[in-house]
């Protein structure tokens, strides 16, 4: 014959297993990489970039700047090197040499622009590069605890297989299939006891005969849940 503590140990570490699976799901689900760690990541990349663009426009801006300074000089050579004499072709070449500069001077702007927007995507960048690191190091340290936590889940739920093994030629095969249907219908609770007087399941108050039953046999069925009842 099933004892209602046979049983009720049953549904124990079926409840245990339940829990374990559950747990363990969201343990898998959280192992591998982070949003958080794809965010960091980005952001770091994305600050390369920025970089990358600045210095190419500044690398740009030095050679249009050499390029114009080598024009000036041999403008302002044959400006005043004296082998030209003609007034006409003097102003007209002091009015070149002039806008060369002005147009130097533009670029020789823009290129500090462009080296104060490197600098700050620098800046920029050692702060995403910073973020990251600290939030690998949590992700890690996260990923060690996640990964510790799955062994021993699965530790414990071979343990919780093992002892339901030894548990299940103790329980009457009639039992077990009743069991087995109220685990479905019952939301993974069959077996509760008997609490102050009442079902555990569903809290409704357990009759005297009902009562009488669970001390001569341990255990009985709930007339309202219908879950099975122990008194352990
Ligand atoms: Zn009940």
């Amino acid at each position: 014959m099933t004892t209602g503590a046979d049983i009720y140990r049953l549904q124990c570490l079926d409840s245990e297993g339940d829990a374990k699976q559950r747990r363990l799901a969201e343990v898998e689900a959280a192992l591998g990489e982070s949003e958080a760690l794809r965010q960091a990541r980005q952001a770091l990349e994305h600050a390369q970039a920025l970089i990358q663009k600045w210095m190419l426009r500044q690398r740009d801006r030095e050679l249009e700047i050499q390029g114009l300074s080598d024009k000036i000089s041999r403008s302002e050579q044959r400006l005043y090197g004296g082998a030209v004499k003609n007034p006409k072709e003097l102003t007209d070449l002091q009015a070149e040499a002039a806008a060369l500069r002005r147009r130097r001077q533009k670029l020789e702007d823009d290129l500090l622009e462009t080296m104060i927007e490197r600098e700050e995507a620098e800046a920029a960048h050692a702060q995403a590069q910073e973020h990251l690191d600290e939030t690998q190091t949590h992700w890690a340290t996260q990923q060690a605890d996640l990964m510790a936590e799955r062994e021993m889940l699965h530790g414990r739920l071979a343990e919780i297989e093992q002892a339901r093994a030894e548990l299940l030629p103790s329980i009457e095969a009639g039992d077990l299939a009743v069991y087995q249907a109220l685990r479905r219908t019952k939301g993974g609770l069959a077996v509760v006891q008997m609490r102050d007087g009442a079902c555990g399941g569903c809290g409704i108050v357990v009759p005297p005969s009902l009562e009488w039953q669970l001390r001569q046999e341990g255990l009985g069925y709930c007339g309202n849940c219908e879950r099975i009842i122990v008194r352990v």
